[in-house]
C-alpha cells in the first residue's frame, strides 16, 4: 500500500505500519505519556521557518511568529533561538515569551484592546514596536509613555479592506471588522499619532486574515498599504517598516496554500516593482510556522453504531481540539497503526456534553477500542486555546527532536484545576 502523503511529512508519516513523528514511534509516546498527547516535531518547525527565512534571503526582513498560535515556553524557544522575533497579543504572552529567552527589542505586540499596565510593561521592557488599532488607543499610549518619561514606538495596523477568501471568523482585514484603522482614516491617525508627545512612528501594520491559500489577497493588501506608505510619507512622516502581518494557510486537507518562500517571491517582485524593495519589512506568521507541525494522539474509547450514524468516541474533545467546533475546521484523523480490517464511517466525537464537540465528521476508519488515533495539522490554535470545560484536565505536550522526546508541558491534574479556588466558609 503506497503511503499517502500526510500534513507535516515527511516529518510526520508511516514506517512500515505504524506512524511516526521524526524517528519516534507514536504508539511508544502515547503508551508511556498517556492520551490526549500532543506531539511537536522540532524540526517541522525549523523547517517552516526556513522556508520563510529563504524567501527573505538578502532582504531586510524580520519574521515575529505570531505566538498565539501556540504559546508553550517549549515552542517559544526553539524559535527564540532561532533568531525570531514575536508577536503577542496580551501581557500574560510578553511574560511568556520573555520567560522563554525572548529580548524586549524582539517583540511586537499587536491586539484590539492593550491595558494601561500591558502597556506600561512592554514600555519598561523595551519592546520593539506597538501595533496600534484605534486612536483611541494612541492617546491612552502616549499619556502611560509621558508617564514613564519615554516615547513609545508605534506602527498603525490598517485595514486595507480586502477579502482574504477565507472563513469569515478569521478574516480580519475587511471593513466591518473590528481590527485595524480603516483604510481612509488612516493618514489623519498617522497625523494624531505623529503630533502626541509619547509616541514616535516608526511603521505601518496590516494582517487580513487567517489560513489564506492564495496570493492575491496579500498583493492585493500589499497595493493598497503602499499607497498608504506613500501618502503618509508625503504628509512628512517616514515610514521605517511595513509589517505584512501573517495569514498563510496551510494543508489540513486538500488545500493547496503557497510555499512560503514563493509568496515571497511574487511579494518581492511586487515591491521591487513599485520600488519598496530595500525597506524593513516585518512579518507574523503563525499557523504556517507551527500547524502542521503538530499531532493530537487520542484513543478509541467506544464506538457507537446508530440508525443514521456511527459513533466513534474518543478521549480528546473540543477542550482539546477547538477548531471544528469553532469555525467547523478539518482536521484528518488517522490511525497510529495500519488498519488491516474494514473500514466503516463514523462521527469521530469528544466526551464533553456538548453537541458542538466533534473532531470529524463522515470519516472512514477501521477502529475499535482501544486503538490510537492521531489528530494531524494540530500544532496551530489547538493546545494555545485548549480549555478546561467539563473539568477535563490540559492535554500533555512532547517535543520530537530525532529520536530525542521531551515533555514539555505535564499533563494537568484536577488539583491543579481546584488550586486557585475556595469553598464558602
Ligand atoms: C493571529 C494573528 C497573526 C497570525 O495569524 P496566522 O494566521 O496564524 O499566521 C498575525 N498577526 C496578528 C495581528 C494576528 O492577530
Amino acid at each position: 500500500m503506497s503511503a499517502p502523503r500526510l500534513p507535516g511529512a515527511p516529518f510526520v508519516q508511516y514506517r512500515g505500519e505504524e506512524l511516526f513523528v521524526e524517528d519516534v514511534r507514536l504508539a511508544d509516546l502515547a503508551r508511556e505519556h498517556g492520551t490526549p498527547l500532543f506531539v511537536y516535531s522540532r524540526n517541522a518547525m525549523l523547517a517552516a521557518l526556513g522556508a520563510y527565512q529563504r524567501g527573505f534571503a538578502g532582504r531586510k526582513a524580520k519574521i515575529c511568529y505570531a505566538m498565539k498560535a501556540n504559546s508553550s515556553l517549549a515552542i517559544l524557544q526553539v524559535f527564540a533561538r532561532a533568531g525570531c522575533g514575536f508577536d503577542i497579543v496580551s501581557g500574560g504572552e510578553l511574560e511568556r515569551v520573555l520567560a522563554a529567552g525572548a529580548r524586549g527589542e524582539d517583540i511586537i505586540f499587536s491586539g484590539v484592546g492593550k491595558s494601561r499596565r500591558e502597556m506600561r510593561r512592554a514600555l519598561e521592557v523595551g519592546i520593539h514596536c506597538f501595533n496600534v488599532e484605534s486612536e483611541a488607543e494612541l492617546e491612552v499610549l502616549s499619556e502611560v509613555a509621558v508617564d514613564l518619561g519615554t516615547r513609545a514606538p508605534v506602527s498603525l495596523r490598517v485595514n486595507p479592506d480586502v477579502n482574504p477568501l477565507t472563513h469569515p471568523y478569521i478574516s480580519t482585514g475587511l471593513k466591518g471588522n473590528k481590527f485595524g484603522i480603516a483604510h481612509k482614516d488612516a493618514l489623519r491617525a498617522y497625523q494624531r499619532a505623529a503630533a502626541l508627545p509619547g509616541l514616535r512612528v516608526v511603521g505601518i501594520d496590516c494582517h487580513i486574515g487567517s489560513q489564506i491559500t492564495q496570493v492575491l489577497p496579500y498583493l492585493d493588501a500589499m497595493d493598497r498599504i503602499l499607497d498608504l506608505v506613500t501618502q503618509i510619507e508625503e504628509a512628512g512622516i517616514p515610514i521605517e517598516h511595513i509589517d505584512f502581518g501573517g495569514g498563510l494557510g496551510i494543508v489540513y486537507n486538500d488545500e493547496q496554500p503557497p510555499a512560503a518562500d514563493a509568496l515571497w517571491q511574487r511579494l518581492f517582485q511586487r515591491l521591487d516593482a513599485r520600488g519598496f524593495g530595500g525597506r524593513q519589512l516585518m512579518i507574523e506568521p503563525g499557523r504556517s510556522l507551527v500547524g502542521n507541525a503538530g499531532l493530537c494522539v487520542a484513543e478509541v474509547l467506544y464506538l457507537k453504531p446508530g440508525e443514521q450514524k456511527n459513533f466513534c468516541i474518543i478521549d480528546a474533545a473540543m477542550n482539546d481540539l477547538p477548531r471544528p467546533a469553532m469555525y467547523e475546521a478539518f482536521h484528518q484523523i488517522v490511525p497510529l497503526a495500519r488498519p488491516t480490517a474494514q473500514s466503516q464511517v463514523y462521527d469521530v466525537v469528544g466526551p464533553v456534553c456538548e453537541s458542538g464537540d466533534w473532531i470529524g465528521r463522515e470519516r472512514s476508519l477501521a477502529v475499535q477500542a482501544g486503538d490510537l488515533l492521531a489528530v494531524l495539522s494540530a500544532g496551530a490554535y489547538c493546545m494555545s486555546m485548549a480549555s478546561n470545560y467539563n473539568t477535563r484536565g490540559r492535554a500533555a505536550e512532547v517535543l520530537v527532536d530525532g529520536a530525542q522526546v521531551h515533555v514539555v508541558r505535564e499533563r494537568e491534574d484536577v488539583a491543579d484545576q481546584l488550586r486557585k479556588e475556595h469553598l464558602l466558609p
